[in-house]
């Protein structure tokens, strides 16, 4: 798995907004691991270290909203999002799985497929949360610089 996609990366930078194809990252590239390839959308691994078996769904268009898609797509999608959550479920055992739609500093529609287990850092707060204090001593130092890297850059939203 690729430590430092492309997502992973924008989200360091800061969160510079894109407002439009031509500087859209997911648009330049395929936005983590490829594992699924359909002709609308994309599948890819989120490389989440505290999350295993993260995935996001890329509609393969620059479209920002989820409403902006036809109907016909916006069944193919959420089938497909169902299919992921089974997947989770099914073969990776999740507690609980988070589905997630944000795009505000990539407003290109994809949506997080994300595997929740009763011991992971933030469960059962959302996975962006603040990570509780306790949860943090658990960690190792590597998660720990993780960890303060999701936080100061989701406290800046
Ligand atoms: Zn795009």
């Amino acid at each position: 798995m690729n430590s430092e996609n492309s997502f992973s990366q924008l989200l360091k930078s800061g969160g510079h907004i894109q407002s439009n194809a031509s500087d859209c990252a997911l648009c330049a590239t395929p936005g983590g691991e490829l594992v699924y390839q359909h002709t609308k959308f994309r599948v890819v691994w989120a490389d989440e270290p505290l999350y295993p078996g993260f995935l996001r769904l890329i509609w393969q268009s620059h479209v920002p909203e989820f409403s902006q898609l036809s109907h016909e797509d916006r069944s193919l999608c959420m089938d497909a999002v169902v299919v992921l959550e089974q997947f989770a479920l099914t073969h990776l055992k999740a507690d609980k799985v988070n589905l997630a739609t944000l795009g505000n500093v990539v407003p290109h529609l994809h949506w997080h497929v994300i595997p929740r287990f009763k011991g992971d850092a933030h469960f059962p707060a959302p996975v962006w949360a603040a990570l509780p204090v306790q949860s943090a001593t658990a960690l190792t130092h590597q998660q720990q610089v993780i960890v303060q890297e999701n936080n100061r850059l989701w406290a800046c939203w």
